[in-house]
């Protein structure tokens, strides 16, 4: 299999008033074609601060990222990141929102249009098209969030947290509609989340990260005897179970 993100050995280090915070430390992953990968970790370990650096906006300290074999040296084409917030311009149609990434690259064209329609279409959104993001749910939102993310054509989706500001039962439907949307696409991921369950649930592997400076603790590559695996049925399987116990353990959230 060919690896799509390549991180070697990175290092973080952060600058403050209060001297220097460690935190990542070492960190050596391989990430391949249409894999989803997923980090975990205590909280402060560093997380957010691994995907800002695979997403080229923040230099590590020591080591390199490579994408494709080439090392990233700022944002790329490459690379889509969705976030916590859907970041919808409240003053823009639905359609709109989605063309925005296109209007920053500027690359709006009949082509990248039509991309964006049949996206909207595909996943049941195209009806919304000419709708503002206040007449949606926060699920549809995100769902927007993605697509707009998707119209660019990135390879790799970089998701943080995304979708922590949804309530439990829209984040499982969500869940299930994004990697849907990621599996059909072909897309890469890697998506961190403080949520284990959400993590066996919808990755192909599970790293796991010691507290802060964060390290590799482990990886757990997650296998579920099923025909077709969604987010959803993951969890009812006997497998996530004794996944989720063991990343539990390893996560030390008691101390
Ligand atoms: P996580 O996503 O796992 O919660 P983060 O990557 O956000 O962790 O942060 C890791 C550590 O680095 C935390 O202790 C945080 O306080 C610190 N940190 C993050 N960003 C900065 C910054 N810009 N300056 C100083 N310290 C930072």
């Amino acid at each position: 299999m060919r690896n799509v993100v390549e991180l070697r050995n990175i290092g973080m280090k952060y600058q403050s008033l209060n001297g220097e915070i460690p935190a990542l430390e070492n960190i050596n992953l391989e990430v391949y074609e249409g894999e989803f990968v997923s980090i975990v970790g205590p909280s402060g370990c560093g997380k957010s601060t691994l995907l800002s650096i695979v997403s080229g906006l923040l230099p590590p300290t020591s080591g390199s990222v490579l994408v494709k074999g080439e090392k990233v040296i700022g944002p790329s084409k490459k690379i889509g990141y969705m976030l916590q917030k859907d970041h919808l311009f409240d003053w823009r149609t639905i359609f709109q929102n989605v063309l925005l990434g296109l209007e920053i690259q500027r690359a709006v064209t009949r082509k990248a249009k039509e991309y964006a329609q049949r996206l909207l279409e595909t996943y049941g959104l195209s009806e919304f098209s000419h709708k503002y993001p206040s007449q949606l749910s926060g699920g549809m939102r995100q769902r927007v969030a993605l697509i707009r993310t998707l119209v660019t054509n990135p390879q790799i989706l970089l998701l943080d947290e995304a979708f922590s500001a949804l309530d439990y039962q829209t984040r499982l439907a969500v869940n299930d509609d994004i990697y849907e949307i990621i599996k059909k696409e072909n897309k890469t991921a890697i998506m961190v989340t403080h949520d284990i369950a959400e993590s066996i649930s919808m990755a192909d592997r599970v790293i796991v990260l010691t507290r802060r400076p964060g390290k590799v603790k482990s990886c757990h590559n997650i296998k579920m005897k099923m025909d077709k695996r969604t987010p959803l049925s993951s969890r009812k399987v006997p497998e996530f179970q004794t996944y989720f116990e063991q990343i539990w353990k390893e996560l030390d959230v008691h101390v």
